[in-house]
């Protein structure tokens, strides 16, 4: 379904409103002018988004800040990058963050909830539209996960 990548973030950060305020954690959204409508299963896009910002909003302090972004680095690739400045992820478990079931420290994640299934799930879904995944943090300091999405616009998928 074709989808206007500006609304698609707007109604994320919307759908998250509630516990933005509540924890004071502000949110932008930063979409370069070439983003405009793309090709995409919005259910499952936004099964990702979700994921993602939900994660940033669980470990980050209060006062912290989250940023969404949206570029094309070239014609053919949406990229969207969601970034905190919350609590960060040791270097330790980076590589296994995307594991089924895979919490960091289970005394910090426990009290959040959760079941350490978002990050796999969201990799099964970008797979499947044909993009990548990774995951960058520096731990006390922040982190920032990035996907692509190949650019099919609206003609060329017919
Ligand atoms: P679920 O998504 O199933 O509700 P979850 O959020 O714990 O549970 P994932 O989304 O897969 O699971 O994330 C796995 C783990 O990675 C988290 O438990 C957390 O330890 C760490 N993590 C994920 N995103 C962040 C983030 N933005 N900042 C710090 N740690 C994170
Ligand atoms: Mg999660």
């Amino acid at each position: 379904e074709s989808t206007d990548v500006v609304e698609m973030l707007e109604e994320v950060a919307d759908r998250f409103s509630f516990q933005l305020e509540q924890r004071t954690i502000a949110i932008d959204i930063d979409v370069a002018p070439g983003v405009k409508q793309i090709m995409l299963d919005r259910d499952r896009i936004d099964q990702v988004l979700d994921n993602l910002v939900s994660n940033a909003i669980k470990y980050t302090p209060e006062g912290g800040h989250i940023r969404i972004l949206a570029g094309r680095p070239d014609p053919q690739l949406l990229e969207i990058c969601v970034q905190d400045n919350g609590i960060g992820i040791p270097r330790k478990d980076l590589n296994r963050i995307f594991e089924r079931f895979y919490r960091v420290d289970k005394a910090r994640s426990r009290s959040m909830g959760g079941t350490g299934l978002g990050l796999s799930i969201a990799r099964e879904i970008v797979k499947a539209h044909g993009g990548t995944i990774h995951l960058d943090s520096e731990f006390g300091q922040g982190t920032r996960v990035t996907f692509t999405l190949p650019y099919q616009q609206e003609e060329a998928a017919g």
